[in-house]
């Protein structure tokens, strides 16, 4: 049975491109871009050229990429650099709705002793901006809010965010890992001062991810070790990862229309043309400040897993919740910060789509889940007594 692969906020398929891009870095050219022949040699020019493949992405200077091994690593790595270079300051203010690689690294912290303040979301998401900025403070260390929801895809207005902390005399953190590659990011027409990203959401592998890290900000090493990345990253650099990744950043600055255009196109027939025929079905989070290929949708009165398990059945992958929390059945942090009732937010799917979708892959999924959701609610006592009370009423 084909796979048909709706997942791709979790991660997405190594581009062919990219590949090909790495292979000579596996096979032949091993060299140590640190060693002083030129084996090694050939492979630090070829660093140097993905730092600047990455560093156009984001409108930056190749001088402020650091590479690290994913965007867990990277939201570590910026939060405890902030911490480490405002030590007599134990406050951050962060989100309700970040991914685990923040919230969990804050809720550590806080056992240490920092006071965290995780700012609240309306009931599409949006970040309360009042909140945001009554929760400054002078005891503030640093601010990390993600531009765009993994779950729900709801961009949140970072670049204000981060010229209020500013006036503040705030540094701002951003975990750019689901916007990279899919909106436009321009570093030089903000003043955020660092932003993660992961290779393996836009077509490079697993095991790299970077740190932008802007000029002139105090920066504190997470990894502590060898010279490596101007020694603000100690470790022999994963090359073929580094390769990799460049290449797939520079994909992705040329594809970035098609994402807002084809991707958001496919994106949003399956969710109209769901929530159309599905009754009791609505989409999470805000419809206009949204990234262009997440689309969230709660099928009311039965269980998430389930669906998955019957689209599974299918060849169809998606997910019901963050990549992370898929596997528990812990409704979603993400969907209780937005007050989604519990018969909904129990009942969430998330396709999220790539420019390797075709059109007939979403006409697919538009003729399968509906009988699924069918099948689902025929079986749960939840609908059946919504159904007898909506006949009552
Ligand atoms: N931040 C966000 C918003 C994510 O969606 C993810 C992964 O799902 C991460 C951070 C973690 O990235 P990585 O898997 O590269 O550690």
């Amino acid at each position: 049975m084909k796979t048909l692969y709706l997942d791709n906020n979790a991660t997405t398929q190594v581009a062919p491109e990219v590949l090909d891009a790495m292979l000579p870095y596996f096979r032949d050219l091993y060299g140590n871009p640190s060693s002083m022949h030129s084996f090694g040699g050939q492979v630090a020019k070829k660093i140097s050229n993905a730092r600047e493949q990455a560093a156009a992405l984001i409108g930056a200077l190749p001088d402020e990429i650091i590479f690290t091994s994913c965007g867990t690593e990277s939201d570590n790595a910026a939060i405890r650099s902030a911490l480490a270079t405002n030590p007599e300051k134990r406050h951050i203010v962060t989100s309700r709705v970040e991914h685990p690689a923040v919230k969990a690294l804050c809720a550590s912290l806080s056992r240490q002793g920092y006071k965290i303040t995780e700012v609240s979301v309306d009931k599409n998401g949006l970040l309360d901006m009042e909140q945001y900025e009554n929760g400054l403070t002078p005891d503030t260390a640093v601010v990390s809010l993600m531009w765009a929801n993994n779950e729900t895809g709801v961009i949140f207005p970072v670049e204000k965010a981060a010229e209020i902390a500013h006036m503040h005399g705030i540094p701002f953190h951003t975990d750019a890992v689901q916007s990279a590659g899919k909106i436009p990011i321009n570093m030089k027409s903000n003043v955020i001062d660092m932003l993660s990203i992961s290779g393996h959401k836009l077509h490079a592998p697993k095991g790299i991810g970077v740190l932008y890290v802007r000029r002139g900000t105090r920066f504190s090493p997470f990894l502590i070790g060898g010279h490596q990345e101007k020694g603000r990253r100690g470790g022999t650099e994963n090359s073929p990862g580094i390769i990799g990744l460049g290449s797939a950043c520079e994909l992705a600055s040329g594809n970035l229309d098609m994402e807002n255009t084809r991707v958001k196109g496919l994106r949003d027939k399956l969710e109209n043309t769901l929530i159309k025929i599905i009754p009791q079905s609505k989409v999470n989070g805000d419809r206009t400040h949204r990234l262009p290929n997440t689309s969230n949708i709660s099928f009311e009165y039965i269980e998430g897993e389930a669906i998955l398990l019957l689209m599974n059945e299918h060849g169809i992958c998606a997910s019901s919740g963050s990549a992370c929390t898929s596997g528990s059945l812990q409704p979603s942090h993400v969907l209780h910060a937005m007050g989604v009732p519990f018969t909904m937010a129990h009942g969430s799917i998330r396709f999220s789509l790539s420019i390797y979708n075709t059109e007939e892959e979403i006409d697919l999924v538009i003729k399968t889940l509906p009988p699924i959701i069918e099948r689902l609610r025929s079986m749960s006592p939840f609908w059946s007594n919504a159904a007898q009370s909506c006949k009552s009423e």
